[in-house]
């Protein structure tokens, strides 16, 4: 079996690129890919953990995209429009200066300003966290996420609990929530291309779509340059990604599947296995494999 979506330290996971190979070895897998939000930057330590352990190491990131306006959204119902997060996970990519490396940088920049406008905002709000701690803490601010945010709000009373800080500040539509820069799905999707990857949709039921508006809308991305949907991922149960399956398979994409493991910020959820029923088979790798541009050497 095998993983491709993790979160190291390198963004919001709280176990090092060496910890999450480590732990996919030990769950049995032959293949893991360390997916950080905006960031390639834990894949060179990763690359020689997996080589230590005997492990298929696959570069990966995850990027936050804008929600795309859908080709029949004027004659589409409210359950046309997506009300949730696109998540664009990019394989077989580990150059920082690629085209989407290069982007991914500008991201990172762009969060980092985030990230102080954020704090500023809760300092107006009367909520005072120490964020030159919480940098020093982390290590830098381009990879600080609201999750980093959400617990120094419950260190300092603000919140009773990681979800309860979402909740009352950090979420979409709450008095503290501060947006950062988005691409598109197809800008990902080229980009990825450019840089010799595939791009993937995440986690697709997050985008809060019912299923004849989903379909429709990945079958449009799958046009733009989309080459696989995260059918088998942690949370979903066996119906979900069954159905989520499905649509891949009309829609002509890979289905593929990981974890979305984060340390202790998601600790129901384990590297390899998820919620305990997770097997993301070999073959999944062998089809996105297949879907890298051809002028790029296979490795
Ligand atoms: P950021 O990239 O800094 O905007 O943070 C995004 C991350 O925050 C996501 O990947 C989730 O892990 C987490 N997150 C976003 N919304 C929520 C929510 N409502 N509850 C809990 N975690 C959330
Ligand atoms: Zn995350
Ligand atoms: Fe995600
Ligand atoms: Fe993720």
């Amino acid at each position: 079996m095998i993983d491709l979506h993790t979160h190291s330290t390198f963004s919001d996971g709280s176990e090092p690129p060496e910890r999450i190979c480590e732990m996919a070895a030990a769950a049995g897998c032959s293949a893991v890919a360390l997916t950080d939000h905006d960031s390639l930057a834990g894949i060179p330590r990763a690359a020689e953990a997996a080589r230590a352990v005997g492990l298929r190491l696959v570069p990966g990131c995850e990027v936050s995209c804008k929600s795309p306006v859908s080709r029949t959204s004027s004659a589409s119902t409210s359950a046309g429009a997506v009300t949730g997060s696109i998540h664009v996970l990019v394989y077989f990519v580990e150059d920082p200066e690629s085209p989407l490396g290069l982007e991914l940088e500008a991201l990172r920049k762009d969060r980092a300003e985030r990230n102080h406008r954020l704090a500023a905002r809760l300092e107006e709000l009367g909520v005072a966290i120490d964020y030159d701690k919480l940098v020093a803490d982390f290590g830098g601010e381009e990879g600080l996420g609201r999750p980093h945010f959400a617990r120094a709000l419950v260190r300092a009373g603000a919140a009773a609990d990681f979800d309860d800080a979402f909740d009352r500040w950090l979420a979409e539509g709450r008095p503290a929530y501060v947006p950062k820069a988005r691409i598109t799905v197809a800008e990902a999707a080229g980009l990825a291309e450019a840089s010799g990857g595939v791009a993937v949709l995440a986690h697709p039921i997050s985008l809060g779509l019912d299923p004849g508006p989903l379909e429709q809308l990945v079958a449009q991305l799958a046009e733009t340059g989309l080459g696989g949907l995260e059918a088998i991922y942690g949370r979903y149960g066996a119906d979900e990604r069954k159905r989520l399956s499905g649509i891949a398979d009309r829609t002509g994409l890979v289905a593929t599947g990981g974890s979305d493991y984060h340390g202790s910020f998601k600790p129901d959820l384990e590297v390899g296995t998820g919620l305990g029923d997770l097997a993301v088979p070999e073959a999944v790798l062998d089809a996105l494999d297949a879907r890298r541009p051809r002028s790029q050497p296979a490795d």
